[in-house]
């Protein structure tokens, strides 16, 4: 058991006030695991020079003092009992791993996410980075007296002369290999004038990598038109005001944002500043990454696929304040640049910047808060803002730039949808692609253009059922039905990855006659290879992505022309710009929409005008077909009109008359365990619980509460899922309603709740 140690607070009121209070320089030590919570300790004299806050420190802890390492938060001078302070033992780290901005922005997390500070900290360092992976320790050497000469050296050696003489006319200390081969001596020649007290050795950390890439071919700056003017002005003029400003830059496909994002940094590096670029890891691609690098001096890039030793050595370079721009995804958000001028976001509308594992942060949020601590400008881009966004925006909390004109005024696609209810259709077609959708490809692919064909659904057959007995074939673990792959021959869990070969027989009534029913990309694949035998076709999902490099190497096979017909899930819909694509057809626009999620339209809007973005971006124009059974759908009419003000604006009504965000502050609280009437006791304990604090609170009528009730998956790996929804108007109420009630439910062993503030995942 760890006690606490005394702070401030409980001094005050302690039982013995007799004892002398002195002031004294005391730090606040906060672990990565356990114990929870801040610690004082008491900052002895030879380390009150050196130690800042944001260094990590080994301090002794609980009864048996073992040393354990902790960050300090803060150091604070102030009246204590020094007799009952235990003290520092030593620090970590030579230098600080975190700006006390940084700090402020990590102590923000772990109070909006409701999750402890040092599991935050331990989440926004790198393990490679507190590990120091692929620092090599080595020994360097130096004159022991440089000011004295080589005058009381007294009687030396030819070679220990040499050595001296070599080191005192270097810029700095030399490493024993150096001093060896310059002086044409053994080491042991080292060893002695150390020992003789004429030489000092020290230990230093190089990295064995260093970092180096192909740089591009310098690109120049492109003439911005109007619109784009318009929008670097207002984000320069942020810059320059030295304060906190959020821009949201509301930009069509191919409207020019990077080129407005590539300009403002340039701004940024004449400043001496650095900025951080964030995109969803999808986009990180080398067609990214160059085109920041063909304009910049030192672009460091930070993706999920670094091994330890390569991210170690992108965040030093970055802490070094050599870098001017990092692009990388999500986790890019806490690189620790020197000196920030400016955060972009684009893509921002996606949910992967989401993280979905504690501290659920969303990168977002925590540029928001960054920028502010920081007092720079913010930068959110895209072409479908979030309702969150665009509502502050209109709420005046953000400045609204749009860019409503592609680039060189191409135009936008022209759209149709093409209606799965007609009663002939089911005649004419076998298969999903519609007449229609056939007609169309057929004539793309005969004046030599290319197709993209969406559907969100990966896999052979989507349901796998017994005609004779009526079985389904179900996840053991996550009563979610399987689904087949006829390539890998398995039916597949697409929540835990569970799978077997597919049956030959029914496991129930052993009939030979498993019917395979619903559409993914590999029958998609295989219908188009049917409809177009001469047409070469490529599918892009997860299944046939398992690396980067086949991703890269598949779009670099479209972008020249190898592939004509694309067929994909939506990593295909990416903002990736393909001059020669002049049909895209969504398979079924429907898949999206019927989600027991709020957020079903806007997603269902931002896919088919994402997609949709994918064409016309060269001469010939572009047109896309949506195939769904709901044509009239605002959300997907919306879509068909470019009109986002208008999808907007009807959706925000909806989500204030429902009491949704961005309207109403969400939390979800998800109680899982391996029986289902614990959890779904425990989510009723919960659920209780937050009702009586919001009672004591006086917030009955601001706090509302949905369910509990099952999960829609209402078993996922093994566990039983409840969950319950807490909202209310004002965070910070919601906030401290759930974290009194979580302190006052205790969850029994073999349950576990989380809890999920500003949830995307609804499932
Ligand atoms: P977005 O990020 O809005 O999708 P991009 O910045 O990728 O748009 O621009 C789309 C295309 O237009 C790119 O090929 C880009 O090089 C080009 N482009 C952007 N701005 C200009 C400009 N001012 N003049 C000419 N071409 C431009
Ligand atoms: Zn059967
Ligand atoms: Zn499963």
């Amino acid at each position: 058991m760890v006690l606490k140690q005394l702070t401030l607070f409980d001094d005050f009121f302690a039982s013995e006030p007799q004892k002398p209070s002195t002031v004294a320089m005391v730090a606040s030590v906060v672990f990565g695991q356990m114990p929870k919570g801040e610690f004082d300790y008491l900052v002895p004299k030879h380390l009150q020079a050196v130690l800042e806050p944001g260094q990590r420190v080994r301090v002794p802890l609980g009864k048996s003092n073992r040393l354990q390492i902790g960050y300090c938060v803060s150091v604070t001078h102030k009246p204590c009992v020094t007799s009952e302070l235990k003290a520092i033992h030593s620090i970590v780290d030579e230098q600080r791993l975190l700006s006390p901005a940084m700090l402020q922005v990590t102590r923000w997390i772990a109070e909006h996410y409701l999750c402890d500070w040092g599991q935050v900290l331990e989440t926004v360092l790198p393990k490679c980075v507190r590990e120091n992976v692929g620092l090599r320790k080595v020994f360097k050497y130096r004159l022991a007296h440089p000011k004295d000469g080589l005058q009381h050296a007294g009687r030396l050696t030819a070679k220990q002369q040499r050595v001296l003489e070599i080191l005192a006319s270097a810029d700095g200390p030399l490493t024993a290999e150096d001093l060896v081969a310059k002086a044409g001596c053994s080491s042991a020649v080292l060893g002695n004038l150390v020992k003789r007290g004429l030489i000092e050795r020290e230990i230093s950390h190089v990295r064995d990598k260093t970092i180096s890439y192909d740089r591009p071919p310098r690109a120049e700056s492109l003439t911005l038109n109007s619109e784009q003017r318009a929008a670097l002005q207002t984000i320069v003029d942020a810059i320059r005001s030295g304060t906190h400003k959020t821009i949201l830059i509301h930009g069509v496909t191919g409207s020019g944002k990077t080129e407005v994002y590539i300009q403002a940094i340039e701004e940024v590096v004449r400043r001496g500043c650095q900025a951080i670029v964030l995109v969803p890891e999808i986009s990180l691609t080398p067609q990214t990454v160059e085109r920041f690098r063909s304009r910049f001096h030192n672009v460091a890039v930070l993706h999920s696929h670094l091994t330890d030793a390569e991210r170690a050595a992108q965040w030093e370079w970055i802490a070094s304040g050599a870098v001017e721009v990092v692009v990388g995804a999500r986790s890019a958000v806490f690189s620790p640049t020197p000196r920030l001028g400016l955060i972009i976001l684009d893509e921002e509308h996606e949910s992967s910047f989401k993280q979905e594992s504690a501290p659920r942060y969303h990168a977002r949020e925590v540029a928001e808060q960054r920028a502010r601590i920081e007092g720079i400008p913010l930068v959110l881009g895209s072409a479908t803002p979030s309702l969150e966004s665009w509502y502050r925006a209109q709420q005046g909390e953000a400045i609204l730039v749009q860019l409503p004109r592609r680039i060189a005024n191409l135009p936008l696609p022209d759209v149709k949808t093409i209606d799965l209810r007609e009663p002939k259709r089911a005649r004419e077609t076998r298969g999903v692609i519609t007449r229609q959708l056939h007609a169309a490809i057929e004539e793309v692919l005969k004046d030599g253009g290319q197709v993209i064909l969406l559907l969100n659904r990966r896999g052979f057959a989507t349901h796998v059922q017994c005609p004779s007995c009526g079985v389904v074939l179900r996840c053991p673990h996550c009563d979610i039905s399987l689904t087949h792959h006829k390539i890998a021959n398995r039916v597949v869990c697409h929540y835990c990855d569970y799978e077997v070969e597919t049956p030959r027989t029914c496991p129930q009534c052993d009939s030979p006659r498993i019917r395979f029913s619903g559409t993914g990309t590999e029958r998609l694949e295989a219908e188009i290879k049917a409809r177009f035998p001469h047409a070469t076709c490529l599918r892009m999902d997860a299944d046939s992505m398992r690396s980067r490099l086949a991703y890269e190497r598949a779009f670099a096979e479209f972008r020249r022309g190898r592939i004509q017909i694309l067929v994909g899930t939506q990593i295909i819909a990416k903002g990736l710009d393909f001059p020669n694509v002049r049909l895209v057809g969504v398979v079924n626009a429907d898949t999206a929409l019927h989600f027991p999620d709020f957020r079903a339209s806007e997603r269902t809007f931002q896919l088919v005008t994402q997609v949709a973005g994918r064409t016309g971006r060269g001469p010939h124009g572009g047109q896309v077909l949506v195939q769904t059974f709901t044509p009239e759908h605002p959300a997907i009419q919306a879509a068909i009109r470019h009109d986002y003000e208008t999808f907007a604006q009807q959706e925000l009504k909806v989500r204030e008359a429902f009491g949704y965000p961005p309207f109403w502050r969400l939390a979800r609280i998800v109680v899982s365990s391996n029986s289902s009437e614990t959890a779904e006791a425990c989510s009723r304990e919960f659920a209780a619980s937050v009702h009586t604090q919001a009672e004591v609170a006086g917030l009955t009528d601001k706090i509302r509460i949905v369910g509990p009730a099952p999960a829609p998956l209402a078993k996922l790996r093994g566990k039983y899922r409840y969950h319950l929804q807490v909202m209310a108007r004002d965070y910070p109420q919601l906030l401290s309603v759930i974290s009194t009630a979580q302190k006052t439910c205790r969850a029994p062993s073999g349950v576990t709740w989380t809890i999920d503030v500003d949830p995307i995942d609804m499932l």
